[in-house]
């Protein structure tokens, strides 16, 4: 049976993950996060006592990493890092960070590709990421581009790592943001880019609800062509 594939890629904070999720409640898909596949990656070289900007501490670490996505009964994805439940540890601060500094290696995206790309075999999915569109599933059914202004973007990231009991100023996350923007748009392996064939939603003035329904309107207009 052919599976359908619905590609969101976009910046950090751009509202991904949480819009992925209910869309993929509505259309009954299965939410593949690959934020968490970089973040777990991240997490396990830093607790190997790697440093995550080196290719040499990273990439010996992919011959010992076991990374697995489980479905729970609350339908969410968890990540299992070598067995262990990580799905909250990988939210932590320090951690996107990490996420960000493997990322650009391409021995690192080698190694996750196929494990992307088998999911969108085996499900209907609502990937979401950075090269998702461009990269992982270029014949993806419906391709979004998901964005909204850096102001936006860090207010609703400090909201979220402060409901989680982190201390950080707002400040901070958007000096992060900026970091991480220009990190992911400028390295050389599978940059965050536009996809010519990806249709771009700008959530910077819209809430939650007004957000899902733009994308709804979009997955159906193109599902339908
Ligand atoms: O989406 P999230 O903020 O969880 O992603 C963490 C980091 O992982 C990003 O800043 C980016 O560097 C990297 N990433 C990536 N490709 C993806 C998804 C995430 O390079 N498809």
């Amino acid at each position: 049976m052919k599976t359908c594939s619905i590609a969101i890629d976009g910046p950090s904070g751009a509202g991904k993950s949480t819009l992925a999720k209910a869309l993929a409640a509505r259309l009954g898909f299965l939410y593949v996060d690959t934020g968490a596949i970089y973040r777990t990656v991240g997490l396990y070289v830093a607790r190997q006592g790697g440093d995550c900007a080196k290719e040499e501490d990273v990439l010996p670490c992919l011959e010992t990493i076991q990374i697995a996505m489980a479905y729970g009964e609350d339908g969410l994805q968890h990540m299992v890092l070598n067995g262990e439940d990580v799905t909250a540890d990988i939210r932590r601060n320090e951690v996107s960070r990490y996420a960000s500094q493997v990322s650009p290696i391409p021995g690192v995206r080698a190694f996750l590709l196929e494990m992307q790309r088998a999911m969108a075999r085996e499900h209907n999915v609502i990937m979401d990421g950075r090269d998702i569109g461009t990269v992982v599933l270029p014949d993806a059914d419906v391709k979004i581009f998901l964005t909204a202004s850096v102001e936006a973007r860090a207010a609703r990231r400090h909201k979220e790592l402060v409901e989680k009991g982190q201390e950080i100023s707002l400040e901070q996350v958007k000096e992060e943001i900026i970091q991480r923007d220009y990190a992911d748009t400028h390295r050389a392996a599978a940059p965050l880019k536009q996809a010519v064939d990806a249709v771009v939603a700008d959530t910077s003035h819209l809430d939650l609800e007004e957000s899902l329904a733009l994308l709804e309107t979009i997955v159906k207009e193109r599902l339908n062509r």
